[in-house]
């Protein structure tokens, strides 16, 4: 029984769900960038073929056009401060709770794991709000939705689009039920880079991390500061820049799961009711008052997205301007295309030797170093048009 090859497992879980004899389990492979993968024991399988059934990699799903677009964010100022962008993801919560409804969103767990859970209370928006640039575990997400929906609940998923196609593979008759939202994504790492970059911060500053996070509140989540903060919750590390291994290898592309480099929800069809983002290029088709900091993108793309997000705006949750569909598909290359593979990470495949901090340090440098080649390179020709315009003006 063979399951997505590397290129195209998001290491979604629905297959290890969905297996009669639970015997799929999520192994690390050494010879592959210690990326996790599922592997069937073969003594115990039995050949059904519902884990190939229910792979969203192997049967990809429909994708439906957005029929909409917004800027928009909370029009609580707190949950916008708090959040990745326009804390739109806060107020979709917020509301389904006031209906009843369940949420599930992404939080950290022990050792700064990151998993998918479900909740019932307004708390758990704390933990869910802001963006966690590692993979997240479905881990047991799937028998808690299930029981929910069992129960008679009804959920708002916010997650990755990878991750909403498992679900919608697994409760593909209980859609009703559920309300799916998606993020714009350029890529996960695994957990075990995180692992071994905050055991380098930690042994370089002689201090143990409680708490992380990837767009730093306190710095504005705008500017993307990485921080850690210790036991008294005193900062003791935080970097804006790409000096910083982490964001280099996360925001250059340089060190994702294989598949996010063929991603095929990277583009503007999608696999949600709503697709919310970082609203990139706002004002670009026509003209905006607003700047695009701290302003989410919200793309509507089913009638049941459509009705939410007009609650959202009638009880005033949510301030919207209503955007040309095309302007945040071309302000964002991840709703044309997946992410692509650049020279770092070229490099970064080659020299990977089973530590992340080690292979990210030394690509880094080469591309410090390549930049400055490419630099002096093009000198003569940026002095040459520099010299033509002066002369022409
Ligand atoms: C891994 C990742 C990559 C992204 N890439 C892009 C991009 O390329 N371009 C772009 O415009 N926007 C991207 N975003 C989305 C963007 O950062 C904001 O999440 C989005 O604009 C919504 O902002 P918000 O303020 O409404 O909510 P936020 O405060 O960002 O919260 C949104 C939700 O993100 C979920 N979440 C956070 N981390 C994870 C995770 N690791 N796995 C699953 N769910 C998670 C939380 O459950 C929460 O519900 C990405 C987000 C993530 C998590
Ligand atoms: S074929 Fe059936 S038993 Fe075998 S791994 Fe897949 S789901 Fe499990
Ligand atoms: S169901 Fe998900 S985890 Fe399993 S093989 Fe397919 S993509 Fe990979
Ligand atoms: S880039 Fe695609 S495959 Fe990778 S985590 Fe994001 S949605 Fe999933």
């Amino acid at each position: 029984m063979e399951l997505a090859g590397k290129e195209s497992c998001t290491g979604c879980g629905a297959c290890a769900y969905v297996c009669p004899k639970k015997c799929i389990s999520f192994k690390k492979d050494e010879t592959y960038y210690d990326i996790a993968y599922p592997v069937i024991d073969e003594k115990q399988c039995i050949n059904c073929g519902k884990c190939q059934k229910s792979c969203p990699a192997l049967n990809p799903l429909e994708r439906a056009t957005p029929i909409s677009a917004y800027a928009a964010w909370s029009s609580d100022s707190e949950e916008r401060r708090t959040s990745a962008s326009g804390g739109v993801a806060a107020e979709i919560y917020k509301y389904a709770l006031k209906k009843g409804w369940s949420i599930v969103g992404a939080s950290f767990c022990e050792d700064f794991k990151v998993r998918l859970e479900l909740a019932d209370d307004l708390d758990a928006i704390k933990k869910f709000k802001n963006s966690k640039y590692v993979f997240s575990s479905t881990a047991d997400i799937f028998h808690k939705i299930a029981q929910k929906l069992k129960e008679g609940g009804k959920i708002v998923v916010i997650a990755l689009p990878c991750q909403i196609a498992a679900i919608r593979k697994i409760f593909h008759d209980k859609l009703d039920d559920l309300l799916l939202v998606d993020l714009v994504c350029h890529g996960t790492m695994p957990y075990e880079y995180l692992k071994q970059y905050i055991g380098y911060i930690e042994k370089s500053y002689c201090k143990k991390a409680v708490r992380l996070t990837f767009r730093d509140p306190a710095k504005g989540t705008e500017n993307f500061a990485l921080s850690l903060y210790d036991e008294k919750d005193v900062c003791f590390y935080s970097c804006a820049s790409f000096e910083d291994i982490y964001q280099f290898a996360y925001h250059c592309m340089v060190a994702y799961r294989e598949n996010c480099y063929h991603c095929c929800y990277a583009n503007s069809n999608r696999v949600s009711d709503i697709t919310l983002s970082d609203y990139k290029g706002l004002g670009a088709c026509s003209p905006c008052k607003f700047l695009e900091k701290k302003v989410s993108s919200v793309l509507v793309n089913t009638t049941k997205g459509r009705e939410y997000i007009d609650e959202l705006i009638h009880n005033n949750l949510i301030v919207v301007e209503k955007r040309p569909i095309e302007e945040p598909i071309k302000g964002d290359s991840q709703l044309r295309h997946p992410s692509v593979k650049s020279f770092s990470r070229r490099l970064w495949e080659k020299k990977y030797k089973r530590n992340f901090v080690n292979v990210t340090l030394y690509v880094y440098k080469m591309s410090e170093f390549r930049n400055i080649l490419l630099g002096i390179y093009y000198l003569p020709n940026r002095i040459f048009r520099k010299l033509y315009r002066i002369l022409s003006s």
